[in-house]
């Protein structure tokens, strides 16, 4: 994680967390334990915990807008891997847990 992202993991507990099932370790190539995973339909599976309300990735520890780490950071899916810090979307998670929007150079 960036250190911006240290200090937030808003995006973590504000989405679902969706990814083709072949990136979880059910597939020879895939990654992510898919243990940690819920199954949508055939294609998708979730992070577990994003599926729900409150959202809480199961895989996010410590406590959001002030420190945290992704338990599986190395093992993570190409959603989270391609989520921008300072992208709109990650402002919007950023607004609603009280924190300021990250403002491009
Ligand atoms: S919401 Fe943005 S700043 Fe916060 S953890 Fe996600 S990507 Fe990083
Ligand atoms: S797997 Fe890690 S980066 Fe992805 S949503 Fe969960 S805690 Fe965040």
């Amino acid at each position: 994680m960036s250190d911006v992202c240290q200090s937030c993991g808003a995006c973590c507990a504000s989405f679902r967390v969706s990814f083709y099932w072949a990136e979880t370790d059910a597939h020879p190539l895939g990654s992510v334990p898919s243990h940690l995973t819920r199954k949508i339909n055939e294609t998708y599976v979730c992070m577990q915990g994003t599926e729900q309300v409150p959202v809480r990735c199961i895989a996010l520890q410590g406590e959001v807008g002030q420190s945290v780490g992704c338990q599986i950071y190395d093992l993570r899916s190409s959603t989270c891997r391609e989520f921008d810090a300072g992208s709109d979307i990650c402002n919007q998670a950023r607004q609603k847990i009280g924190l300021a929007p990250i403002v491009a150079d």
